[in-house]
Order: structure tokens, then C-alpha cells, then sequence
């Protein structure tokens, strides 16, 4: 296969899918990999190396818990939010079947929710599907509509990953709790954009990735309540680390880097969030003149860095490909034979083929407003060459 070049990098507009590794949290990174630094296990008891690389290991679970109100001794660290998903569903949900078989979601989580909570389903467990508004969120009848006595877990999203739209996770908790149910959300995309608090929102499981707040990938954590305590069954089994719920050699690079970059995103939040504001508004204002640009996302309740848009009459994978110098996303799936459009918007209600022309786009700390001015003039351009085009 013969590579072509491009003269220089895509501007990055997809910080939803991944963010960069902040330098900071790199350089913290870096000190627990070589000999000359700490390398040793954080499980080795018998030597002063392991009981500092253990020091570490203790100051991210402080730095975690710290972002979302909780205490140390609730956060066990995963791979990432998938596998913390993983334990949430399975391991509470085949720790507690005499509490019930039910379980309660909805059709536009992440894939890692959706496809656990199938996978629950053919061990024999039920799920109920809730089907969020065309804003992208769950009301709160609609929860109630749906508990039962037999609903064991309601898991549902904070922040959608790919419309950006926020769910009232307090008021959807405090319903799964008055059916005596566990709630559990995928704060994934949460993470300092909206505020989380454990206590206050009374969250009983909740998910968290490093890389989608400027740490590194092959990090997260499930946060488990211990007050009364939330019995989860093992997916991992092995030396009994993170209190017997997830076995494995603890990475101390991975977890100190996931602990520097939610301090820097709890430090950070506000800064962040108003340079991000500002680029949306940029970005959409440098496109209010075009005709036929829908906004997918609700954004009266959305988070300010994720911004899906329908292009009318226009192909998304038409656009993409003429946008090979803006790094986006669609959210469809290709397979051989078609493009299903994304099952999120389809979720919503958005209709087939807007979602087959919308995209999503998502900035972040690192993106500039000149980042935003030459993605604009690309789109501007890209989009009318293909409505000129015959069809
Ligand atoms: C990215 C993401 C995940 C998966 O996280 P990983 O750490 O990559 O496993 C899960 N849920 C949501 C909402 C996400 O955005």
C-alpha cells in the first residue's frame, strides 16, 4: 500500500473519541517506568520500593475520588470506562439476583453498556430499553414508568458521548433508589463538564475513563459506594487486588498520569470550559449563513465541547472524506455492504438520512480559534462543492 502525505496535520475535532495526553500529566507519567525510577509493583509489601510505588498508586485514588466527591476507598481502578461498565452490569447484576433479574437503560448509551446489558440478557436477565427524548435525555417519568419490584439496576449516561446531551442524573437516581434499586452512570464524558458529586447526586456506580479527560488510554475507574455497601461480583479474578473486584498488577504510570489529569480537570474546569464555550460559539456562528445546517444536539442542555450537526442533503460520509483535513467523526457504522447511520441519532429520532449527514464535532483544551476558523473555511467549502455537485 502506498501512503500519501499531507502536508500537515488535520486539525483535531474529535476529543470525544480521545483527547491528547496533557504534557503535564506525561511528565508524571514518566516517572514510574525506567530502573532508575519507581517501577516496582505497587502490591510488593516487602520492599520500600513497592511501598512507595503504592504511595503513588494512593495519591491518584485521592486525586479521582476528589473530582467526584467520593472516597478513596470507593474508586477501583479498570482498563477504562469499558470494563468499568462491564463490572457495573454484570458484577452487580449476577452478584445481587435475589434482589431481581431487572435491569433498566437506555438505547443511546455507549456501546459498552449496551452490549453488557445484551449480553446480561442471554445469561437471562431482562432489560428494559428506555427511549430518550429528541434532546438526548431520559425524563424522569419515563424512569418511573419503567421500575419495577424486581429492578435490581438502572444504568443511564451522564453525558452522551455523541450528542453532547446531559441526563438530570440526580433526579433519575433518586428514582431508581425510591424502588430500592443501584444506580449506576458512565461519567466518561462527564468529567469536568458537568458537576459531579457522588453524595449529593446519590450515585451508587459510576464510570470513568482517563483518556477522554487528557490522560492516558488503558485507564479508568468504577467508583463503588461502600456506604451500604454495593456487592459486586469479580470479572477478573487473579491476587485479589482493588478489594477482591478486579485482580491485576496495578499500572502505576497509567493510574498516577489518570490521577494528575483529573486533578488538572477539577483544577482546570472552569477555564476549560469557558474557552471551549467560546470556540462553539465561533464555530456556530461561522455557520449560521449556511442554509440547511440542523443542530442534532440539544444545545439548551448539552456540554459546550461536543457538537453534532445534520448537513442536509449532503452525505456525512461524502463530507468526511472531502474534510480529510479536519479530524471528525460520524458515528455511523460501515460494513461491507452500507453505512447504518449512527444508533445514537436514530435513537433521538433524528430521520435516517439526516443522520447519515450529520457529524460530530468535538474540541477541547488544546483547540485553538485559528483551529476553528480553517476547519470552518474547509466546511464551508466542502459543503457547497458537494450541494453544487449533481445528485
Ligand atoms: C469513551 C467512552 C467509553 C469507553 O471508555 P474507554 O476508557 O475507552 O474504555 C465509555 N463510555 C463513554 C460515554 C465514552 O465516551
Amino acid at each position: 500500500m502506498t501512503t500519501t502525505t499531507t502536508p500537515s496535520l488535520p486539525i483535531y475535532l474529535d476529543y470525544a473519541a480521545t483527547a491528547p495526553v496533557d504534557a503535564r500529566v506525561a511528565e508524571v507519567m514518566q516517572r514510574y517506568l525506567t530502573v532508575d525510577q519507581l517501577f516496582a509493583n505497587p502490591a510488593s509489601r516487602s520492599h520500600m520500593l513497592g511501598w512507595q510505588a503504592e504511595q503513588v498508586v494512593e495519591q491518584a485514588r485521592r486525586q479521582v475520588a476528589d473530582t467526584i466527591g467520593a472516597d478513596p476507598r470507593e474508586i477501583v481502578w479498570t482498563s477504562g470506562a469499558t470494563e468499568a461498565n462491564n463490572l457495573a452490569l454484570i458484577g452487580y447484576m449476577r452478584a445481587n439476583r435475589e434482589r431481581g433479574m431487572h435491569l433498566v437503560t437506555s438505547t443511546i448509551e455507549h456501546k459498552a453498556v449496551v452490549d453488557t446489558a445484551l449480553a446480561l440478557e442471554s445469561e437471562g436477565f431482562e432489560i428494559t430499553w428506555l427511549t430518550p427524548g429528541h434532546d438526548g435525555t431520559v425524563a424522569p417519568e419515563q424512569l418511573r414508568a419503567a421500575m419495577r419490584d424486581d429492578t435490581a439496576l438502572v444504568s443511564l449516561m451522564a453525558v452522551n458521548n455523541e450528542l453532547g446531551s446531559i441526563n438530570d442524573i440526580a433526579a433519575l437516581a433518586a428514582i431508581a433508589h425510591e424502588f430500592g434499586a443501584v444506580f449506576h452512570t458512565d461519567a466518561a464524558q462527564a468529567v469536568g463538564r458537568i458537576p459531579l458529586d457522588v453524595v449529593a447526586q446519590e450515585i451508587d456506580l459510576m464510570s470513568l475513563s482517563g483518556h477522554k479527560s487528557y490522560g492516558p488510554k488503558g485507564v479508568g475507574a468504577l467508583y463503588v459506594k461502600r456506604h451500604p455497601d454495593i456487592r459486586l461480583e469479580a470479572l477478573i479474578h487473579g491476587g485479589g487486588h482493588e478489594r477482591g473486584m478486579r485482580s491485576g498488577t496495578l499500572p502505576t504510570h497509567q493510574i498516577a498520569g489518570m490521577g494528575e489529569a483529573f486533578a488538572l480537570m477539577h483544577k482546570e474546569h472552569a477555564e476549560d470550559q469557558a474557552h471551549i464555550a467560546s470556540l462553539q460559539q465561533r464555530f456556530l456562528a461561522g455557520l449560521a449563513d449556511l442554509d440547511g445546517v440542523v443542530a442534532n444536539t440539544p444545545l439548551d442542555r448539552a456540554v459546550p465541547n461536543i457538537l453534532n450537526l445534520a448537513f442536509e442533503g449532503i452525505d456525512g460520509e461524502s463530507l468526511l472524506m472531502a474534510l480529510r483535513d479536519v479530524a471528525v467523526s460520524t458515528g455511523s457504522a460501515c460494513n461491507s455492504a452500507s453505512v447504518d447511520p449512527s444508533y445514537v441519532l436514530l435513537g433521538v429520532g433524528v430521520p435516517r438520512v439526516l443522520a447519515l449527514s450529520s457529524l460530530r464535532f468535538s474540541f477541547g483544551r488544546f483547540t485553538t480559534q485559528d483551529d476553528i476558523d480553517h476547519a470552518l473555511t474547509l466546511i464551508r467549502h466542502a459543503v457547497s462543492g458537494l450541494r453544487t455537485l449533481p445528485r
